[in-house]
């Protein structure tokens, strides 16, 4: 068996389609398109990337989207000012402040900087507020790599009601809320992690296989039931012979790849589940695309409930 790919760059495509005109129409009734404010703290490459490709979508889709840039040496003062600056614009509906930030903020400069983001602003859905609106199933903003894997699922025809449902991995960011949003939609949900006995077991029970973990090829055949539905969200960039050779081997054209660049985009998800899995969202390919995506869904939706309460 070669299970089905779950294109997200289709998916994310489709979802790009649908806001164009949704954002061109809230431009003419506001006289201003839908802004977004990015904040990035010093020149981590990968930020940078992400960054980049964030506001070339945000431009491409006919939004506002302005980066403010501090200095690595920056303190976590002047983080909170450019936060405030950004939550008493009008012209920006949607703030994210890309993580991670440098760790000489201090180890609570995340939570600190997130609780400080207007929860109308919130497009990243960090904000307790709006975790707690997510919890109660009355969402407002939700965090945007779970609620693109939502989209990936029901567009691509995956029943979530009734299905047995496990997300491995339980960060803030993309375990705790993807298993809320599978939750809701009627899954039966385990959440795993670093501690969970006998993973492999636990996650085979699954007819929807979520992982967000960070860890190359973790996920065998061992932990995929036939027929299941996979997601990989995980994403890394490895460098290692001995670990690509162990998910792609010589010859192949991924090893390919990986010989010409000396570096390899990988998931979690071992590319021998391909075999076992009735369904597959591969890296790359997969969720990335649709996290920005939805990103821009929720600086829309963050706008167009600004403009209801004014
Ligand atoms: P995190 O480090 O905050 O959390 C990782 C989680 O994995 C933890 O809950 C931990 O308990 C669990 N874990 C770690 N090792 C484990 C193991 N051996 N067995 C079981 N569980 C284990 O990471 P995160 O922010 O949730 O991100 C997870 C992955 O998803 C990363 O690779 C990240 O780059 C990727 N990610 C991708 C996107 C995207 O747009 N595609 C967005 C966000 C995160």
């Amino acid at each position: 068996m070669s299970a089905r790919v779950l294109d997200g760059t289709a998916v994310a495509n489709q979802i790009r389609g649908e806001l164009l005109p949704q954002v061109a129409a809230f431009a003419a009734r506001a006289g201003r398109p839908p802004g977004l404010g990015i904040v990035l703290v010093g020149d981590d490459p990968a930020s940078e990337i992400y960054v980049r490709s964030k506001l070339k979508s945000a431009g491409e889709a006919g939004l506002r989207a302005d980066l403010e840039r501090l200095p690595a040496t920056a303190s976590l003062d002047q983080l909170l000012t450019a936060v405030d600056r950004l939550n008493r614009s009008d012209a920006h509906d949607g703030i994210l402040v890309q993580s991670p930030l440098p760790a000489a903020l201090g180890e609570d400069a995340e939570r600190r900087v997130f609780d400080a983001v207007d929860p109308r602003k919130d497009v990243d859905g960090f904000h307790p507020i709006n975790v707690g609106r997510l919890v109660q199933n009355r969402p407002a903003l939700v965090a945007c790599t779970p609620s693109g894997v939502i989209e990936l699922l029901e567009r691509s025809g995956i029943a979530i009601a009734g299905a047995r449902a496990v997300v491995i991995g339980r960060s803030d960011i993309v375990g705790k809320p993807m298993s809320l949003l599978l939750l809701h939609r009627h899954a039966t949900v385990t959440i795993c992690h670093s501690r969970t006995r006998d993973l492999p077991s636990v996650a085979s029970e699954a007819d929807i296989l979520v992982s967000a973990i960070g860890r190359p090829g973790f996920v065998t055949t061992a932990f995929v039931k036939p027929g299941a539905t996979v997601v990989d969200v995980g994403i890394m960039s490895i460098t290692d012979r001995e670990t690509v050779a162990r998910m792609f081997p010589p010859g192949s054209k991924r090893w390919d790849t990986y010989q010409k660049r000396g570096a390899l985009t990988v998931g979690d998800v071992h590319p021998e589940i391909a075999e076992v899995a009735g369904a597959l969202s591969p890296v790359p390919g997969g969720v990335g695309p649709l996290t920005i995506v939805m990103l821009l869904k929720n600086t829309l939706a963050a706008a167009e409930s600004r403009a209801r309460a004014v």
